[in-house]
């Protein structure tokens, strides 16, 4: 049987990570994978984490089975925090998902079993993962553009054009901040403007939102969600806690699907409960615990806000002082968009033969995309950067 396996392609991002632990040089700069790390290339237990943990451990007096759809708690934590109060609760069915990436592949296959013909559209470029899912699940999917590689910021024309071309019961992934890998995202009124060409349409969106936190705030973040959580019958919403609860390895998401009354929402839960079971039956319990230990408590809450707050300050503040080093290398403000961008990520608009230069010149690594990952550098590792941007010809 196993000899009937052909070989996947490598990861580029393992590969290069890969690259990066075998390269010698001391003074190398690692802006590959997508992990938070601090000034000192850690990634660290957040401080309201460990002590929810340590509450877990001594309070927790059973490790039964949650339910199919996980703890119903965690599910009304996490739909306050990235729904606020912008659609009641009643329309909202929810499960826990192994992270973010479980709560993606759990909606394209509910979308599977409920719209089997839909296209499903996504942004070019998007997290690669979107596309690799939809490809494994046979499911139809196509490309609206988003990128201007010349102004770096998102080519808000060529999108509305593509997006004028959806059908009918279409489904189309907007990310709901943070935009990965470009960094360049939507204002409030671009996405009035999309809204109203997908109601024209009668597609259906669906937002994956794995940074909320990391760009402008909490509730900020959460804005372009809950405007088009307002806006439509029907939503899919697949939100990660791995990057803002810094809880990666336990895998912690949730999937919503906002229905168009409390009859639709329980048909919608029901299928939901019915996707958990034959993908793996119950979901991951620990960090959803983790999550709904800090979203309920307010001083955990509290301080969870503070780090997470510290942590976004962080990784603007590079931005700025990157955006300012390269104005100040080439005398220009072509460079202004690093500090405009938001999120973990930035796509510097390098050639593949640039990108390459600085990695061999300078030690640096990025994925081949030229996106960087601007927690991965630091306040003396900027300059650097910023020196290999100028020298390859950006
Ligand atoms: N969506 C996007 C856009 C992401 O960048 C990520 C993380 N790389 C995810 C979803 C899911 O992350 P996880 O499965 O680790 O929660």
């Amino acid at each position: 049987m196993l000899e009937n396996l052909t070989a996947r392609p490598a990861d580029k991002i393992l590969a290069l990570m890969a690259a990066y632990k075998a390269d010698p040089r001391t003074e190398k700069v690692d802006l590959g994978v997508g992990v938070y790390k601090d000034a000192s290339g850690n990634t660290p237990v957040m401080r309201a984490v460990k002590e929810a943990e340590r509450r877990i451990l001594a309070d927790q007096s059973t490790k039964a089975y949650t339910g199919l759809a996980g703890d119903p708690a965690f599910g009304a934590a996490m739909r306050d925090l990235v729904l606020g109060d912008s659609v009641p609760a009643e329309r909202i069915a929810a499960i826990a998902t192994p992270g973010g990436t479980g709560a993606i592949r759990q909606a394209l296959e509910l979308i599977r079993i409920a719209a089997p013909q839909a296209t499903v559209w996504l942004s070019n470029p998007t997290w690669p993962n979107h596309p690799s899912i939809l490809k494994y699940l046979g499911m139809n999917m196509a490309e609206y553009t988003y990128f201007d590689s010349v102004t770096r910021d998102v080519n808000f024309d060529g999108m509305l054009a593509d997006l004028r071309q959806v059908a009918k019961g279409d489904v189309v992934l907007l990310h709901g901040c943070c935009h990965n890998p470009t960094g360049a995202n939507l204002t409030y009124d671009q996405m009035s403007q999309v809204i109203e060409i997908l109601q024209e349409k009668g597609a259906v969106p669906f937002i994956d939102i794995a940074y909320q936190g990391f760009g402008d705030g909490l509730d900020a973040d959460a804005l372009i969600t809950r405007q088009i959580a307002r806006a439509f019958d029907n939503v899919l919403i697949a939100a990660s806690c791995s990057k803002n609860f810094g809880v990666y390895r336990e895998r912690t998401g949730v999937l919503m699907a906002i229905a168009k009354d409390a009859d639709q929402q329980a048909l919608t839960q029901q299928n939901l409960a019915f996707l958990n079971r034959q993908n793996y039956s119950f979901p991951p319990d620990h960090g959803a615990r983790v999550v709904t230990t800090i979203l309920t408590d307010p001083g955990l809450r509290a301080d969870w806000e503070a780090e997470l707050e510290e942590t976004r300050n962080g990784m603007l503040a590079l931005r700025q002082q990157l955006a300012d080093e390269l104005k100040r290398l080439t005398n220009s403000d072509r460079f202004d968009f690093i500090a405009q961008h938001r999120g973990m990520f930035s796509r510097l608009g390098a050639t593949p033969e640039q990108v390459e230069e600085m990695r061999e010149t300078h030690g640096i690594y990025m994925v081949g995309d030229s996106r960087i990952n601007v927690a991965g550098l630091n306040a003396d590792s900027v300059p650097i950067l910023a020196r290999a941007i100028v020298d390859a010809g950006v």
